[in-house]
C-alpha cells in the first residue's frame, strides 16, 4: 500500500495542471494513469490563445512551441449555407490575450510534455496504473483508491483524491457525482492526414446538416480531422471507421477537392457520446477536475483551457484542504472549490451549450452565419470568447444575440 498527500486519478491536461502547482507548493502528490506516455488523446489539437498563459507558468509553452507546433491567427466556421463566420484574435474589440495566437499541437505531444513539467516539479507519476474505485473510511469519506497495475490489485492511500480522469471519469462514477446529458448525443472520428490542400492559419468548422468537422495545421506537414456526428450513426460508423470519415469528407464538394490527394497518417480514433456534467464536483475527501467534472462540446474548443485553468483553481482548494484542523473546514474548502469554479466557467458553459445548440440546427447556423458573415465586428468576439480572453458576458447580452439571431437578419437563409 502507497501514500500520499493528493493522489490524482489521470495525468491528462488537468491532472498535470494541478500535479505541477501542489508538488510546486512542497505538497506529496502522486498521479496514476492507466495509460503509457506519450499517447493519443481524440482532439481537435486547438489550444486558445488563454492556454498559453497556463503553458508558460508550467515552463511548457517553449518545449512545445520546439516540437513543430503551428500557431492560429483565429477561426473559420463555415455554416451549411456556405457562408463563413471568420474570426480573428487579434481584433478591433481591444481585448488581448496572452498570446495573439492559439495553438495546435498532437495531444501525444502536448499531454507527454506537460505530465513531465508535473514530474520536473516533483510530482510522482505511476503510468499503466489503472484506478478502479475509492476507498473510504469508516465514516464514508473518500480515503485512498484501488488500483490496477500489470492485473494486480493494489491501493494507494491519501487523504485527498482527485478525479482527472476524463470524460467517463471512473472517481464521478463511484461518487455517484457523474450525470449523463440526453442531449446532444454525439459521437467523433479523429485521424490526421498529410497533403490536405489550402490548409492556412486559422483553425476551421465546417458545420454541414449530418455533423461537423474541425480541421487545421497541427504542424510538421499533418492536418489534424476531428468529424463530430449524431450517436444514432454508429452503426454505420463502426463498421469501418477510416472509410466512413474520408467518405463523409469526400460527399461534401468543398472539402472533396481539398482531401482529393490526402493521405491518412494516423489511425481513425473514436470517441462518445460526451455530453456529461457532473452535479457537483467534491465529495467528502475527493474532488474532480478537467473532463471528469464538465465537459465542453468540442465545437468551442475550450476543454484543453478549462482543464489546465480546473487544476489551477482546485491547486489553491487542495492546499487549504490540507491545512485544514476539522472535517468541516476541509468540506468547506470543497465547497468553495465549486463555488469558484461556477464563477470562473458559469458564462462559458451558457455560452458552450447556445453553440451546441446552433450547431445542431442548420437553421439557425444558417442564420446566425449570415449574420456574423456580415459583421466581422461581432465574429471577432465571439471567436475571443472562445479564446478565453473576452468575457463570455460580451456574448450572452441582448444586444448581441438580437444581432445574431435578430428579425433584421432573419430573411430565409436556405
Ligand atoms: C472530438 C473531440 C475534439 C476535441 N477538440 C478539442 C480542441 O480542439 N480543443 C480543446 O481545448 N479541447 C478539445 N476537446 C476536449 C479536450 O480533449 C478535453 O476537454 C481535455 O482533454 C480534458 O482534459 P482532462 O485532463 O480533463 O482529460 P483527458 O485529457 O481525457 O485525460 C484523462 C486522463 O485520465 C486517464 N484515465 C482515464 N481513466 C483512468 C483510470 N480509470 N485510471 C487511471 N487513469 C485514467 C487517461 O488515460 C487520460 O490520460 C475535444 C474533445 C473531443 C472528444
Amino acid at each position: 500500500m502507497a501514500h500520499a498527500d493528493v493522489l490524482i486519478a489521470g495525468g491528462g491536461p488537468a491532472g498535470s495542471s494541478l500535479a505541477f502547482a501542489l508538488a510546486r507548493a512542497g505538497v506529496r502528490v502522486r498521479v496514476a494513469d492507466r495509460a503509457r506516455f506519450p499517447r493519443p488523446k481524440p482532439c481537435a489539437e486547438y489550444l486558445s490563445p488563454e492556454a498559453s498563459r497556463i503553458l508558460a507558468d508550467m515552463g511548457a509553452l517553449e518545449l512545445i512551441e520546439q516540437t513543430g507546433a503551428a500557431a492560429l491567427t483565429g477561426i473559420h466556421v463555415r455554416a451549411p449555407n456556405g457562408k463563413v463566420i471568420r474570426g480573428d484574435f487579434i481584433a478591433s474589440h481591444g481585448f488581448r490575450g496572452f498570446r495573439d495566437r492559439g495553438l495546435s499541437v498532437r495531444r501525444e505531444t502536448l499531454d507527454a510534455i506537460l505530465l513531465d513539467r508535473a514530474r520536473a516539479a516533483g510530482a510522482q507519476v505511476s503510468e499503466e496504473t489503472r484506478v478502479t474505485d475509492v476507498v473510504r473510511g469508516n465514516n464514508g469519506r473518500v480515503i485512498g483508491v484501488h488500483t490496477l497495475v500489470n492485473g494486480e490489485r493494489g491501493e494507494i492511500r491519501a487523504p485527498i483524491v482527485i478525479g482527472a480522469d476524463g470524460l467517463r471519469s471512473v472517481i464521478a462514477k463511484r461518487l455517484g457525482l457523474a450525470q449523463t446529458q440526453r442531449w446532444p448525443r454525439r459521437l467523433a472520428l479523429v485521424t490526421h492526414y498529410a497533403n490536405v490542400r489550402d490548409v492556412g492559419e486559422h483553425g476551421e468548422m465546417h458545420v454541414e446538416r449530418d455533423g461537423y468537422v474541425g480541421i487545421a495545421d497541427v504542424g510538421n506537414g499533418l492536418t489534424t480531422v476531428a468529424l463530430v456526428v449524431p450517436a444514432s450513426r454508429s452503426r454505420e460508423l463502426s463498421a469501418d471507421r477510416a472509410a466512413f470519415l474520408h467518405q463523409w469528407l469526400l460527399s461534401k464538394p468543398h472539402l472533396a477537392t481539398r482531401f482529393a490527394a490526402a493521405e491518412r497518417a494516423t489511425p481513425v480514433v473514436a470517441t462518445g457520446p460526451f455530453a456529461s456534467h457532473a452535479r457537483r464536483a467534491w465529495s467528502p475527501g475527493a474532488a474532480l477536475v478537467g473532463d471528469a467534472a464538465d465537459f465542453f462540446d468540442p465545437f468551442t474548443g475550450e476543454g484543453i483551457y478549462s482543464a489546465l485553468r480546473g487544476g489551477e483553481l482546485l491547486a489553491s482548494t487542495v492546499l487549504d484542504a490540507l491545512a485544514s484542523a476539522s472535517e468541516r473546514s476541509r468540506n468547506e474548502a470543497f465547497i468553495e472549490y465549486d463555488r469558484v469554479r461556477k464563477k470562473e466557467f458559469g458564462g462559458k458553459w451558457i455560452v458552450e451549450k447556445a453553440i451546441g445548440a446552433v450547431v445542431g440546427a442548420a437553421p439557425l447556423i444558417n442564420r446566425a452565419a449570415k449574420s456574423l458573415s456580415a459583421r466581422k465586428d461581432l465574429a471577432d468576439l465571439l471567436i475571443g470568447v472562445t479564446g478565453d480572453f473576452v468575457p463570455a458576458r460580451e456574448v450572452i447580452r441582448l444586444g448581441y444575440l438580437w444581432s445574431v439571431f435578430g428579425p433584421s437578419n432573419s430573411q430565409p437563409s436556405e
